[in-house]
């Protein structure tokens, strides 16, 4: 596996790679990795003949400055997993690498989809990860890039990226990885305290109940009101949004019958750390 920090020796392995006629898969990370971002990689290996991850703690998808100085940075145990997963090329640029110039910021739209849930908490968030995806896109050239579905919301914007600049790329969309108790695998988890993580293990629970209630036809409007009204009695947890919504527009729904696919998306804080969970309810 190699190590790489620059554009220019990037350039030269994609261009390698390309001549071979060999397939790239590239998967995206912000590094602390976990088993979520291996299963990525796996799925890039079972489906590419080259496998790129990149390891960049993106300043401009963050909203919030303290979150981006607590952002765990562990770039030496991050290696030593992606070697053991058999990753060709990890890319590790720093900040001036993939933003030269200060006014080097693209600006995106993605209309309701980038204001609804995430977007409204996290103003200029999506377009931050929409910046840093252009840029990693055109660098690597990936024929399939592999995204987790832990984020919902992302990988529509990528989607709608892909689209909107006719990238060739293919995206792939995986399963979301979660913890022995449920609760979704998060480079974010090892900032709650072991308290924190005790009640952080009811949102899976409080998940798998919202499912249930659904299969059994109850209203939306019921559902929401009971998860909300456990969510309100943890001390430690502060609910930012709950919503079951189309999944293809991502728009709040009254009834099952409104959408063809639905999903729950959840944000709650536990003390000061932000998590998410989704589940697709049908
Ligand atoms: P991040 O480093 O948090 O930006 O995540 C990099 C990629 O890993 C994104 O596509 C995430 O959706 C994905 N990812 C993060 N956590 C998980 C998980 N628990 N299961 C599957 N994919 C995940």
């Amino acid at each position: 596996m190699e190590i790489v920090k620059d554009i220019v020796r990037l350039n030269k392995i994609i261009d390698e790679i390309k001549q071979k006629g060999k397939t790239i898969g590239f998967v995206p990370t912000m590094g602390a990795l976990h088993q979520g971002h291996l299963s990525l990689l796996q799925e890039a290996g079972k489906q590419c003949d080259v496998k790129i991850c990149s390891v960049f703690v993106n300043p401009t998808q963050f909203n919030d400055k303290k979150d981006l100085d607590r952002y765990p940075r562990t770039p030496e145990a991050d290696f030593a997993l992606l070697e053991r997963e058999a990753c060709d090329f990890v890319f590790f640029p720093d900040e001036k690498e993939i933003y030269p110039e200060k006014e080097d910021k693209r600006v995106f739209r993605f209309g309701r989809l980038e204001e609804l849930h995430e977007g409204r908490t996290r103003p200029g968030h999506f377009n931050g990860v929409a910046q840093v995806v252009s840029k990693l896109f055109e660098l690597v050239k990936p024929d399939k890039a592999f995204f987790g579905q832990k984020d919902f919301q992302q990988v529509m914007i990528v989607k709608a990226l892909v689209k909107q600049l006719n990238y060739k790329v293919e995206i792939v969309p995986c399963a979301i990885l979660r913890e022995a108790d449920g609760l979704a695998m998060s480079s974010r988890n090892v900032l709650l305290s072991a308290e924190e993580r005790k009640v952080a293990a009811h949102i899976p629970l409080w998940m798998g109940k919202l499912e249930e209630m659904f299969r059994k036809n109850t209203v939306v409007e019921t559902i929401l009101k009971a998860i909300k009204e456990k969510i309100a009695l943890q001390p430690l947890m502060k609910l930012d949004y709950l919503e079951i919504c189309d999944a293809d527009t991502l728009e709040p729904i009254d009834t099952a019958n409104s959408a063809n696919r639905v999903v729950a998306l959840l944000a709650v804080f536990v003390g000061k750390i932000r998590l998410i969970d989704n589940v697709l309810l049908q």
